[in-house]
């Protein structure tokens, strides 16, 4: 089942020839989750080949326009496109008027539901799924933000066929051994569940944490991820400046991945100001080797 996360923008504040606003698609099974919206979003999918009207919840991690403004656009297209499918919006408090206003200056009908759902930002789960949990985890920004942890659920366990036939137990005891029942013999003989099933293989398990100081207090959240994508707005050089304005730098974000044991780090959420991302490789490197820079375009696998 496809598991993966295609980069669609990685510029700060300012865009520029390159690098577009924060946004990403994650690809999970059928579903695809979009994850910030900033200007330009529903260009970058047509771009990369990913139908949007195939999205049915997004996840807003702020309202600053970076991550946001993609939405008014997108959201009109969706509508031109006589989509039908409602749209559920995850975000903080604020979002719903400014669309309100947005519909009803432009006197815009839509044609399907757009729910927006304001969160405070604390750790919750936001949105399940019989396959995948989302949950909300607090930011330190400027303005309230969120970051998400996408969490796929735990399967069931698999039914060890060779063993159950071997322990002569009858087919139609199967069933009830793989919805995690243990089976006694008519002589009484116990087996437990454990030794006729295998267990479930790791669930995977991806986190976006973008605007913030760097959070040492979400290792335990976050810890083990397969992959964690976190904000390097600055290299390290300019780290009072990162913090003035409530960001990280690329070494900070590399000690809290490597802190928190995950799997990769991809890095993104540019300033303007660096040309091209050498450096910031090489920072997060020094600290995490297995660490990458989010490009437009890209797609990374978790796995
Ligand atoms: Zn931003
Ligand atoms: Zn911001």
């Amino acid at each position: 089942m496809p598991f993966d996360v295609t980069i669609l923008g990685s510029s700060s504040a300012t865009p520029t020839l390159t690098r577009r606003h924060s946004s990403q698609v994650l690809r999970f099974g059928d579903e695809k989750f979009l994850i910030d919206c900033g200007e330009g979003t529903q260009n970058r999918c047509m771009e990369y080949g990913i139908n949007f009207q195939k999205i049915s919840h997004i996840f807003i991690s702020h309202l600053h326009g970076d991550h946001f403004l993609g939405l008014f656009g997108m959201i009109n297209t969706m509508n031109l496109l006589s989509r039908k499918k409602p749209l559920t919006i995850y975000t903080t408090q604020g979002l719903k008027n400014l669309l309100d206003l947005h519909y009803s200056t432009c006197n815009l009908v839509l044609h399907f539901d757009v729910e927006v759902i304001e969160i405070i930002p604390d750790f919750q789960i936001v949105y399940e799924s019989a396959t995948i949990k989302v949950t909300a985890m607090p930011l330190e920004h400027r303005i309230p933000c969120i970051g998400w942890l996408f969490e796929e659920k735990r399967g069931e366990r698999k039914l060890n066929y060779e063993q159950c036939k071997k322990l002569g137990i009858p087919f139609k005891a199967f069933a009830s051994i793989k919805n995690g029942a243990d089976f006694k013999t008519d002589n009484g003989t116990l087996f437990p569940n454990e030794e006729l099933t295998f267990e479930p293989r790791e669930t995977l398990r991806y986190a976006y944490i973008t605007d913030t100081l760097v959070q040492p207090q979400l290792k335990k959240q976050i810890s083990g991820v397969n992959l964690l994508y976190h904000e390097a707005t600055f290299l390290h050089n300019l780290e009072s400046r990162a913090h003035e304005t409530f960001h990280s730098t690329g070494k900070e974000a590399a000690i809290f991945a490597a802190q928190a044991k995950v799997g990769r780090l991809i890095v993104g959420h540019f300033s303007s100001r660096y040309k091209d991302l050498e450096a910031h490789i090489e920072e997060c490197r020094s600290q995490f080797p297995n660490s990458d820079v989010a490009i437009e375009g890209s797609v990374f696998p978790i796995k």
